[in-house]
C-alpha cells in the first residue's frame, strides 16, 4: 500500500466489477485532493470455489485499470494479493480508513447485495461519511425498474423488453419496432443439421500482457487447487481490448448470431456468440454502446434484423431485466427452493469426469475456458441439475464459480429463476424442461454418447430422458393444470403404471449413484 497522505478529501472505492473511468464515482475527482482505493481480497476469491480464469480475469483487469489511472497521475491505494494482511474487503477498507482518514468515501452502488450490507456496516462502524452514487452503466436506473415492477406479481421479459425498446428508442422506427416485429425468434433457433457448423470464425483473443502473466503465476501459486485451466486464457482485460473484441464481433459474428444462437456442437465453444459478457460485466464496455454498434451494423446493411434484434434483446432485454429482478427479490432469491429440491450437485460438475457426452463436452469446455454459451448453461448443465432435483443454492454456487462472466446480480436470477425454477415462476412462466431428445435435435452430442436419448429405462437409458419423465411424475400436481405443461403431463399420465414405476425406479438408482460418487 502507498504511504498515507494528508488532508485526503475523497477516497474513491472501486470494486473489481466497476472498471469504468467515466463512472459517477469519478465525477468531480481532483487528483490533488482525492485518491482511489482498490483491493484484491482473498475472501472474494474464495467466497465460491472460483475457476482460475475467473480469478485471473478480475485481478488482472483491476491491475490494468490501476495502471491506467496512475498513468493519468491519479493516486491509487492498491492492496494487492499477498501484500496486505486482510481476508475481506471490509477489513482492508476499515484499516485503510484509519490510516488515510479521508473526509468522505465515494463509490458507485455495489452490484451485489452482500457488499451493500458490508459497506453499510463499515460506514456505521467507522463513522466515516459514505456517498454511494448510482450505477450509470446500466440502461435503466433501479428506481425506474421498481416503478415498472409496481403491481406486477409475475414480471415477464416480453413486456419489459417492448417497454424498454420504446423508452430507449433502440431499434425503433418511430413508435414501431424496426423490421416490423418485436421478436424474430421464429427465424432463429436453428440447429446445424448433420453437416455441423460451417465457416466458424476464429476466436478473437488477446495475448496475456506482462501484468496478466504475473497474475496467472500468482493465481497458480495462491489458488492451486481451484478448478479450471489457464492454458488458453485470452480474455479482454482493458477498455481498448474490449473495444477491439466488440469490433470483431460486429464484423465477423453478429450476422450469423441469430440463426444459430441455440445450437450446440462438440469442440465448438465459441460459434457466433459475442463472448462479451465478461467485458460488459467488468464495465469495460457499456450495454448502450454495444447495442448502438449492433444497430448501426443493421442500418448499414451489414447484419440481418433477426441477428441484431436477437442480440439486442439479450442486452437491453434480459440483462437489464435480471438485474432489476435481482434487486427486487434479494435476499430471498438465495434461499428460494420452490420445487423442494435437495440432491447434491454431482461431483463431475467440477471435473468433467462423466460418460454423459453432452455434460462432458460442456463441463470440459467450461473448465478449459471459463465459458459456455447460453444454451449449454440452460439446456445442458442447468437442465440436468433441474431434472435431477439438485438443491438450487448448490447450483448457484457452481455457476458463480466457473464462468469468467459470473457476477451474482446476473448469475443468480438466471440460475434460480430461469434455469432451476426455484422462484416458483416469479421470473419465467414455466420450468425449462426437456428430455434427451431436445439435446439430440440441437447438437451432435448424442452421436458420440453410449446412451440413447429415446430410452428412459434400461442400460442405455439417457439420464435426461429418465429424469425428465421422473420430474413430470414427481411434480404432476404442480403442473397438471399449467397451460403450457399440461400436454407433457398428459403424456406421462398416458404411460402404463408399470412403465411409470420402471422410470421412477431407474431415477432412484441414478440419484443414489450420483450422490454416492461425491
Ligand atoms: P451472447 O450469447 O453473445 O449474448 C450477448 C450478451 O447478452 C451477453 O454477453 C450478455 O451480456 C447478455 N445476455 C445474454 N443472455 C443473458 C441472460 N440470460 N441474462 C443476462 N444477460 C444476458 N450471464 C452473465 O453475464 N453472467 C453469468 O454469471 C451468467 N450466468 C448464467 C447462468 C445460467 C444458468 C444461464 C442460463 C445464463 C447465465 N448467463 C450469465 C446469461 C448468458 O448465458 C451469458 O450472458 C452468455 O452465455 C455469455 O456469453 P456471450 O457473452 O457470448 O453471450
Ligand atoms: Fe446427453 Fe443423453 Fe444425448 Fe448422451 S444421449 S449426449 S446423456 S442427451
Amino acid at each position: 500500500m502507498s504511504a498515507p497522505i494528508t488532508a485526503l478529501r475523497h477516497l474513491v472505492v472501486v470494486l473489481g466489477d466497476q472498471l469504468d473511468e467515466h463512472s459517477a464515482a469519478f465525477e468531480g475527482f481532483d487528483p490533488a485532493l482525492d485518491a482511489v482505493w482498490m483491493c484484491e481480497a482473498p475472501a472474494e476469491a474464495s467466497h465460491v470455489w472460483s475457476h482460475k480464469a475467473r480469478l485471473v480475469l478480475f485481478i488482472a483487469a483491476m491491475r490494468h485499470f490501476r495502471e491506467r489511472l496512475r498513468a493519468r497521475g491519479w493516486r491509487v491505494h492498491y492492496a494487492a494479493t499477498g501484500e496486505h494482511p486482510h481476508r475481506t474487503l471490509a477489513a482492508a477498507l476499515t484499516a485503510s480508513l484509519a490510516t488515510l482518514k479521508p473526509g468522505k468515501v465515494l463509490m458507485v452502488e455495489p452490484g451485489e447485495w452482500r457488499l451493500v450490507q458490508d459497506f453499510a456496516s463499515i460506514a456505521a462502524e467507522t463513522g466515516v461519511s459514505f456517498e454511494t452514487r448510482p450505477d450509470r452503466h446500466f440502461v435503466l436506473p433501479l428506481t425506474d425498474f421498481a416503478e415498472w415492477m409496481k403491481g406486477r406479481k409475475q414480471p415477464r421479459l416480453e413486456h419489459f423488453y417492448r417497454w424498454i425498446r420504446q423508452r430507449t428508442n433502440v431499434l425503433m422506427e418511430g413508435k414501431e419496432p424496426a423490421g416490423g416485429a418485436w421478436n424474430f425468434d421464429h427465424d432463429n433457433r436453428e440447429s446445424f443439421g448433420k453437416e455441423g457448423p460451417q465457416n466458424v470464425p476464429q476466436r478473437f483473443g488477446f495475448k496475456p500482457s506482462a501484468i496478466t502473466r504475473e497474475v496467472i503465476a500468482l493465481v497458480e501459486q495462491q489458488y492451486p487447487d481451484h478448478p479450471g485451466s489457464l492454458a488458453r486464457f485470452d480474455w479482454a482485460l482493458t477498455r481498448d481490448e474490449a473495444l477491439e473484441a466488440l469490433d470483431d464481433f460486429i464484423a465477423h459474428r453478429l450476422p450469423q448470431f441469430g440463426p444459430h444462437q441455440d445450437a450446440l456442437w462438440t469442440n465448438q465453444p465459441w460459434l457466433w456468440h459475442s463472448h462479451l459478457a465478461a467485458a460488459i460485466n467488468l464495465k469495460l464496455l457499456t450495454p448502450s454502446e454495444v447495442c448502438e454498434a449492433a444497430e448501426a451494423a443493421w442500418r448499414r446493411g451489414d447484419a440481418p434484423i433477426e441477428s441484431v434484434e436477437g442480440f439486442i434483446r439479450q442486452i437491453i432485454g434480459w440483462r437489464e431485466f435480471v438485474r432489476g429482478l435481482y434487486w427486487h427479490r434479494m435476499p430471498q432469491y438465495l434461499d428460494d427452493n420452490a420445487l423442494d429440491a435437495h440432491q447434491p450437485l454431482p461431483a463431475f460438475y467440477w471435473t468433467g469426469k462423466t460418460d454423459y457426452a453432452c455434460l462432458k463436452a460442456t463441463i470440459d469446455q467450461t473448465l478449459d475456458t471459463g465459458y459456455a454459451h447460453h444454451i449449454q448453461r440452460l439446456m445442458v448443465t442447468g437442465l440436468f441439475a433441474l431434472l435431477l432435483g439438485v438443491e438450487p443454492r448448490r447450483v448457484h454456487e457452481w455457476y458463480l464459480a466457473v464462468y469468467v462472466d459470473a457476477v451474482e446480480w446476473v448469475e443468480l436470477p438466471n440460475v434460480m429463476g430461469m434455469s432451476q425454477f426455484a422462484d416458483g415462476g416469479f421470473m419465467g412462466s414455466k420450468p425449462y424442461i426437456a428430455s434427451g431428445k431436445y439435446i439430440q435435435r440441437m447438437s451432435n452430442y448424442c452421436t458420440g454418447c453410449r446412451y440413447d436419448p429415446e430410452l428412459a429405462t434400461g442400460p442405455k437409458a439417457c439420464p435426461f430422458t429418465t429424469l425428465y419423465w421422473d420430474f413430470i411424475g414427481r411434480h404432476e400436481p404442480m403442473f397438471d393444470q399449467h397451460p403450457r405443461l399440461k400436454p407433457q403431463v398428459m403424456n406421462w399420465q398416458r404411460k402404463k403404471p408399470e412403465q411409470q414405476q420402471a422410470i421412477q425406479r431407474e431415477a432412484i438408482t441414478l440419484k443414489a449413484l450420483l450422490a454416492s460418487s461425491l
